[in-house]
Order: C-alpha cells, then structure tokens, then sequence
C-alpha cells in the first residue's frame, strides 16, 4: 500500500484558525509529522496518529530536511494518510518544495492544504487593510534570510518597492534590516508595526517608525514575530484601539463539530 502526504498549513497559532479541511485530515491521520510550534489543541485533533515532531525554530536544534524528507516517504509506505503540518501556509517560507520534489522523485502521492499565514494573522491583530484604498496597492512577503549556500536574495529591492511589507524571519535581524532598508531609501518615517505571536491569546504589537525599529522589535518577548513596514500602519495604533469585542468573546476551537468519514474536499 501506498498513502498519500497531505502538506497542511497549521495557520499561525490559534487552534480556531485551521482550515475545516485541515482538522479533517487531522482526524484520519495515521501519522503526523508536525513543527515545534503547533498547539496542543491542534495536536489533540489527530487523535489516532502517530505524532513525530521534526520541528525547525530559530536558534534550537531542527531536523535535517532531508531526513524528514526520507521520514514522509517511509511513513506514505506503510500507512493512508500521513499529514505534514506546517505553521501558516505550507507553501510561504515551509520547505515544502523540497518535500514536494523528494515524494514525487519516490512515486509518493501529495496533496497541499492551505493556512492562513502570520502576515494576514498579523494584520487582522492589528485590525488594518494591508491593501487600504490611496496608501497601498501592493504587498510582499518576505524574508531577508538566505538557506547556507544560497545566493543572497534581492529582499531589498522589493522592499523599497512595494506599498506594504511583512518581513518573516526578521525580528532577530533588526539593525541591519533598519540599516539596510535606510540604505536603500526607505524613509526613516516609513511607519512600522512589529507583531509576536499574532492570534495566540499572548499576543503583543508595536509600532513607531523605521529609524526605531531596532528598539521596538527588541520589546517581543522571543516569540514568533513579523516585521511590517508602510503607510498603511501609520494609523494603526489609532484603528486599534477603535471600540471591538474582547477577543475572550470570540468562540474558541473546534467551533464546528467535525465529522467521521470522508471528506468532499479530499480526492
Ligand atoms: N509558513 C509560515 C511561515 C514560516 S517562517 C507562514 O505562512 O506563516 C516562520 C516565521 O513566520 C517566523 O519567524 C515569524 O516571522 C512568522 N510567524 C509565524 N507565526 C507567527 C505568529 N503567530 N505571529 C507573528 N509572526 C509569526
């Protein structure tokens, strides 16, 4: 028997934001290969699987990709459905072109479920249009990093390009993105919101502008967090703090009881 490898995207954090699909696939996991960062809550779903962390997070110990890689083919050998799930969505900053490739190279079926990723968990926390009509009619996503033995990327370029920037990955690299961007003629008033932890219930932000975000990217408290740059965040300390629900209101995970069985969305 030959399974197949669901690449799901665990969304940013919050167990509430998985997509329907991807807590249906959790269900009927045989085997689940998951990062550091996904909730118990979440892991609680995949109640009959085998779980095996292969986690990446900065500064510990992660697993070499191509060890899971052969990890994933092993498991779609002997068991249906084996799940690898990947914080936000699996196809921004996951890897998962190297998994893709190694399946297909070992005849391995795969399917891809998307995830909500942690720039648009970042800006539904800081309650602002990333594309707000007159200030921004584009976005990148990006991430100043280069994989060991890869060329530089021309992250800056895009940078002082788009209208709105989310950087991942960044937060530890503040000073030289702040020097470099500076360099490269981005404003030094260019307004900037520093997010941790967007949709956990320990979520923190901070804005000011891009001459202080070393300072104010230093505030986190070592958690996952994004760098977002641009004329739509000059307000956002404002929109903020426009009248909302406490965010204990909102209903919590799993809203919709999931059925046995299978699923529509699943060939
Ligand atoms: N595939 C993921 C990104 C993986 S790279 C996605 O689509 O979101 C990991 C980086 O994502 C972190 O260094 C951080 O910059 C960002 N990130 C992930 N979860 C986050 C969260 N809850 N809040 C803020 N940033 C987050």
């Amino acid at each position: 028997m030959t399974g197949t490898v669901y690449l799901v995207g665990a969304g940013p954090g919050a167990a509430d934001l998985l997509t329907l699909r991807a807590a249906r696939l959790l269900e009927r996991a045989d085997v689940l290969f998951h990062d550091a960062l996904v909730s118990r809550e979440v892991l609680a779903l995949a109640s009959r699987a085998a779980k095996v962390e292969v986690g990446k997070r900065s500064g510990k110990l992660s697993t070499a990709q191509h060890f899971i890689n052969k990890r994933l083919v092993d498991a779609a050998r002997k068991h249906e459905v084996v799940v690898r799930l990947k914080g936000g969505d699996p196809l921004l900053f996951g890897r998962a072109h190297e998994e893709m490739a190694f399946l297909k190279e070992n005849g391995i079926a795969f399917e891809i479920v998307p995830g909500v990723t942690a720039a648009l968990a970042a800006a539904a926390e800081l309650r602002t249009s990333l594309t707000r009509r007159g200030l921004s009619r584009s976005v990148a996503f990006l991430t100043t990093r280069a994989a060991p033995g890869e060329a530089p990327n021309d992250w800056l370029r895009t940078a002082v390009a788009a209208d709105t920037v989310a950087i991942y990955m960044g937060a530890g690299e503040a000073d030289s993105i702040r020097r470099d961007l500076l360099a490269a003629g981005k404003p030094a008033a260019t307004p900037v919101a520093v997010v941790e932890n967007a949709s956990l219930p320990e979520a923190s932000f901070d804005f000011g502008t891009l001459d202080r975000l070393p300072e104010i990217a230093a505030r986190g408290s070592g958690g996952p967090s994004l760098i977002l740059l641009g004329e739509v965040f000059a307000d956002a300390a404002i929109i903020r703090a426009w009248p909302s629900a406490r965010s204990s209101s909102l209903p919590t995970a799993p809203v919709i009881p999931i059925g046995r069985g299978r699923s529509g969305a699943l060939r």
